[in-house]
């Protein structure tokens, strides 16, 4: 089956899950898994690709590069167990989009509201640097990902390559001229002409960070103005979570009937 057939996200995570098309990450991944960092010497890896995390009826995209070594790739879950993470998941919880602001395993209970998160590869890499290739083999994954999240509104993207990788996989790419594409800049957005609204913003990676290229007021900005475009969650799902109907960590939400960006 085409990944492009798959009728959840369910589906395409265990396909994900199980992917071994990029024998280089694939081989750096299980050796940073027996290896491992001492701090985390009693963990047990994950050591396989990570796949994407939160709402099914996300109308927010967050799409990353690629997990951490010791973050993503021992937790197994996106952005889990590192700095990056930290930063995630603070904003999402300042600006109402998760219920905790930390993230240290896929078992510690965080549940994302109207969002979900990705990223353009799905195992880490050497140097956080996944090749061309690499990227354009992962690519069919968040095309899926795209394909069955068919409320989503608003993407963030975390770096230049995490937003080319969007265009690419969401079909801007081909679509727009090259004079007419996006250009990944922090703070631009950019509204698609199916309404879409892109984002990009600096990746909160530690180099961005400890050097001030990202400070906590800019990355803040980049997911209040989310938050703005979107409004607040719509109030028949808010119901639904708080009668306790909602939807779960890693939810596994079928295809819809409404259209990309229909309205809730
Ligand atoms: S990076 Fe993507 S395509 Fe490559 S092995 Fe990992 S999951 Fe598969």
């Amino acid at each position: 089956m085409s990944i492009h057939n798959h009728p959840s996200l369910k589906s395409v995570r265990r396909v994900i899950i199980s992917c071994e098309r990029c024998p280089r990450l694939r081989v750096y991944c299980r050796r940073i898994a027996t290896q491992k960092k001492l701090e985390f010497r009693d963990w047990k890896y994950w050591g396989r690709p990570v796949p994407g995390f939160g709402d099914s009826e996300a109308r927010l995209m967050v799409v990353g590069l690629a997990p951490a070594a010791h973050g993503g790739n021992r937790t197994g879950r996106v952005f889990t167990g590192d700095s990056s993470g930290d930063w995630l998941y603070e904003a999402l919880h300042r600006f109402g989009f998760a219920s905790r602001p930390t993230a240290v395993s896929r078992h510690d209970g965080l549940v994302l509201r109207d969002c979900y998160v990705n990223a353009a590869a799905r195992c880490a890499p050497p140097d956080n640097k996944p090749t061309p290739d690499e990227l354009r083999r992962c690519r069919p994954y968040l095309e899926a990902e795209i394909d069955l999240l068919r409320r989503v509104r608003v993407v963030v993207a975390l770096g230049r390559v995490a937003f080319d990788s969007w265009l690419k996989a969401s079909g801007w790419w081909e679509k727009l001229p090259p004079a007419g594409r996006p250009r990944f800049a922090h703070g631009t957005e950019t509204r698609l002409p199916d309404g879409t609204i892109l984002i990009g913003s600096f990746h909160p990676s530690r180099r961005n960070t400890n050097t001030g290229l990202l400070t906590r007021p800019m990355w803040h900005g980049i997911f209040r103005r989310a938050r703005r475009l979107l409004g607040p969650e719509p109030e028949r799902r808010a119901r639904k979570r708080r009668a306790g109907r909602g939807t779960m960590p890693g939810d596994e939400g079928e295809r819809r009937p409404w259209p990309l960006n229909g309205s809730t």
